[in-house]
């Protein structure tokens, strides 16, 4: 009886941690074992392979599904063109900066130096490098599904895309088809979110085996994969953003950095751009004087593709892992993660980890290997609160811009001092 008792309570306690903390519980525990029984933890490693493998089941159909989703939502008409491409545009540039800073800061403070791990998952053998011509038309899957089967990413974006942009124009008859991808895309969602409930699991037995073989002397090159992630993130924020707001928009950064407090708070604190969604579309219309018309179809379209916070972590954690495992990148692999950085943000879902699945895809890229996802993995949660609000913060600048642009926006609304708090309003208002 009082067994019982004894174990319900565990699994009450296990039940109600939140998932970061059980994480986190996983990561120390697995340094924990690993230091313990040394080489032996090898036993575990089977566990964290498991995880690994259930992340990499997920990014073709999740890109796929929430890609078409994402098109098809959008309401279109000429105006909703111009807008669309203005922020694309706006969009993809920020992230490529994102990144091009993960990738500097990843040198210059160089975290994972100072280890020396091996790859027992060997990276694949390098190929010639194709030319960017050849990388251009092979973006276009001349059969997509080989492009699905074979898990080409950048092939399966542009076919997402194309068949999103296509249904939409189709009216009535491809309805039924795009509530299925809506199914299909929600399915994704929830299947993510069963397989992150593995973590705490797989970075027990992924950390203890790295433990085992190398010591607790790996806890240190994360601390400074933490700090790197976050200096890059304030750079991003404080002098790219401000000067993109001060330069192209002509306007008050400050104001921009005020208005910006209530969404920032909810995306660090809930590590979801997409949950965010309702303080980011209030912030923009009350705080920073955005057109309601901008407003709705800028952000949402924001928080499905744009990821800088995302793509800034996967430069200096991809830097990190090829640090710790000694290899060697080229000029073309830098130019390689920057592109496929920049591609697979349209592909993060807005939903707490999906970064970490997609900096498998940035891993695969340039031949990193896996084991890689694991280390970084323990510390995610820490790191995606900053991506996250980088994310979001992307996406009121760029609402901001647009606006200025299509002369929506309210200068007088902007330029209004104070910040009005209150309760994040529905995303449907
Ligand atoms: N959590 C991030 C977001 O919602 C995505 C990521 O994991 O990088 O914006």
């Amino acid at each position: 009886m009082q067994h019982s008792m004894i174990d319900d309570s565990q699994s009450g306690f296990w039940r109600n941690l939140a998932l970061w903390k059980k994480i986190l519980l996983g990561m120390v525990l697995g340094v924990i074992v690993g230091v313990i029984m040394g080489p032996d933890a090898e036993v575990l490693k089977p566990i964290g392979t498991l995880f690994i493998n259930a992340i990499k089941m997920l990014i073709v159909p999740l890109i796929f599904f929430s890609l078409i989703v994402g098109v098809t939502s959008m309401k279109d008409s000429r105006k909703m063109g111009r807008i669309g491409l203005k922020s694309l545009v706006l969009y993809l540039g920020t992230t490529a900066v994102a990144i091009s800073i993960g990738l500097g800061l990843g040198t210059l403070f160089s975290p994972g130096d100072g280890i020396s791990m091996v790859a027992v998952e060997a990276a694949p053998v390098a190929k010639e490098a194709p030319t960017l011509i050849d990388t251009l038309l092979n973006l276009i899957p001349k059969n997509p599904v080989a492009a699905l089967a074979s898990g080409n990413i950048l092939q399966i974006i542009v076919f997402a895309l194309c068949l999103g942009i296509a249904l939409s124009r189709c009216g009535d008859p491809a309805k039924p088809v795009i509530q299925v991808f809506e199914g299909l895309a929600e399915g994704m969602y929830k299947l993510t979110e069963f397989v992150m409930k593995l973590a705490p699991f797989g970075v027990f037995g992924l950390m203890a085996w790295v433990a085992g073989k190398y010591g607790a002397d790996i806890l240190l090159p994360l601390i400074k994969v933490i700090a790197v992630v976050y200096i890059g993130c304030l750079i991003h924020v404080l002098v790219f953003y401000t000067g993109m707001i001060s330069f192209l928009g002509s306007l008050n950064p400050i104001r921009y950095l005020k208005g910006l407090v209530n969404p920032a708070s909810v995306a660090f604190t809930t590590t979801s751009s997409s949950g965010t969604l309702p303080a980011t579309i209030k912030a923009s219309r009350e705080e920073l004087g955005v057109s309601k018309g901008i407003s709705s179809f800028v952000l949402p379209l924001g928080a499905t593709i744009n990821m800088d916070g995302t793509a800034l972590y996967q430069g200096v954690c991809a830097l990190f892992i090829a640090q710790a495992f000694g290899v060697d990148l080229s000029f073309m692999d830098y130019l390689a993660i920057i592109m496929t950085s920049t591609l697979a943000s349209i592909g993060t879902a807005g939903v707490p980890g999906a970064g970490l699945i997609m900096l498998s895809l940035v891993l695969s890229t340039v031949g990193l290997p896996m084991e890689g996802l694991a280390i970084v993995a323990g510390i995610d949660r820490i790191l995606d609160m900053a991506r996250t609000t980088v994310n979001v913060c992307g996406d009121l600048m760029v609402s901001v811009l647009v606006a200025k642009s299509e002369n929506e926006l309210d200068e007088t609304v902007y330029n209004r001092e104070g910040v009005r708090g209150g309760v994040p309003m529905s995303a449907a208002e």
